[in-house]
């Protein structure tokens, strides 16, 4: 079949909740998407963050391959030998004392909010079912009904509710916003050390860290959403790493699979996941060997292949140079780590299919915003040419 008989299936069978742009992929290497017209493309969007270590990943590969002949599931009412591994290796790499696995990002998320509230109520000792949660304007959390509840734009909620209660928005990168907000019944606050479907939101420097004492004074879990930014993304293994705080819950996905799979995961210490018992919470799949033995591998990549620190290094190349740019509806390039946002005073989508022409493919958020987000194993001068294809496009030429 051809792209367009593709596209037609497509379109007549299934639910229309994208606007991808029109590329047929077929496969995949590296930084490199490859159409079924034979066209190549450099990966400028790495599935959101998911593929920080680069499409078909031969290590990756390797652990999937292996533990496919082997076992994929038994449920969590037998245990695996891979699971205990995969615990071990996180607490390792990250510090925290306890892991909970799960399956996509949302479920993560909604994972570690059943865990904040839980404890609010049993440790916090909050009245029954009083917990509130504070979350931040523009924020990005997923696309579950609880999830999309406190969301703050419009058309993830329209049509949908009605909503979980508890949540309270403020605004994103104020720190006596959250102050003015927590009262006694706060359990948590939620929150993106960047943001990222927002458009590579930065908040001001100290935001963290000031957030991260008012939660410490007034007894409410900080809990971070490094779905996107984490695993290497903005040069450091995490974002909130910058600020140097120690959040009280971290959520990880994307990326802890390498793309290979939907892996994810909520961090945290004893008090916190401690809360749960046998029967509180679960997932089929969650903590399956094959989804395990795949992020033991991603995360062994991450840390062999140094990828935070590549990340760091040519993030800092690109922004500095794409911050030269000049471009008559250029409004401002900001980013950390191989994270950039190219924000614009006119629609971006026209510009991603400019570049999907010239062999670049990467997408709009938020209708104004070019995300760039390159696979961290991108080689340099591959880099250099898709950068060059962005100047023409966007700068003024
Ligand atoms: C992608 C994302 C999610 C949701 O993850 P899914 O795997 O799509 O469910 C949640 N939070 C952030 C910050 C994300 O980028």
């Amino acid at each position: 079949m051809n792209t367009s008989e593709l596209i037609e299936l497509e379109k007549r069978y299934g639910a229309d909740i994208y606007h991808p742009l029109d590329v047929v992929i077929e496969r995949a290497s590296g930084a490199w998407m490859y159409d079924i017209e034979g066209r190549k493309y450099l990966d400028f969007l790495s599935a959101y963050s998911a593929l920080n270590q680069g499409h078909c990943h031969p290590v990756i590969f390797q652990a999937l391959w292996e533990q496919a002949q082997k076992v994929t599931l038994t449920s969590r009412a037998f245990r695996n030998d891979q699971l205990p591994l995969l615990y071990k290796e996180l607490h390792d790499l990250t510090g925290f004392e306890m892991v909970l696995p799960m399956n996509s990002g949302t479920e993560a998320v909604e994972t570690a909010l059943k865990a904040a509230r839980k404890w609010g109520h049993c440790v916090k000792k909050i009245p029954p079912n009083h917990a509130e949660i504070i979350v931040c304007g523009n924020n990005f959390h997923g696309r579950t009904l609880s999830v999309i509840g406190f969301s703050s734009d419009a058309q993830y909620r329209r049509g949908f509710g009605p909503f979980s209660a508890g949540f309270k928005q403020i605004p994103f990168g104020d720190a006596e916003a959250l102050r003015a907000a927590i009262s006694p019944n706060t359990c948590a606050f939620l929150v993106e050390p960047i943001q990222g479907e927002a458009g590579i939101i930065i908040p001001p420097k100290g935001y963290l860290h000031e957030v991260a004492t008012i939660c410490k004074q007034r007894d409410v879990l900080l809990i971070v959403d490094e779905i996107q930014s984490g695993l290497g993304r903005t040069g450091k293994l995490f974002a909130y790493m910058h600020e140097n705080i120690a959040p009280d819950v971290v959520i990880v996905g994307k990326a802890l699979s390498g793309g290979y799979y939907p892996v994810s995961a909520v961090l945290s210490s004893r008090e916190v996941l401690g809360v749960f018992t046998p029967g509180d919470h679960g997932s089929t799949f969650g903590g399956n060997p094959l989804a395990c033995a795949v992020a033991r591998a991603a995360l062994r990549v991450l840390v062999e292949e140094k990828l935070a620190e590549r990340s760091a290094k040519l993030g800092a190349y690109a922004l500095h140079r794409l911050q030269k740019m000049k471009g008559p509806n250029l409004v401002e390039v900001r980013g950390r780590g191989l994270w950039i946002g190219i924000e614009l005073s006119s629609p971006a989508r026209g510009y991603c299919q400019a570049l999907q022409e010239r062999g670049v493919l990467c997408k709009e958020t938020h209708s104004t915003v070019i995300r760039l987000a390159p696979p961290l194993v991108i080689e340099r001068s591959d880099l250099e040419w898709g950068l060059e294809q962005i100047e023409s496009v966007v700068g003024e030429s």
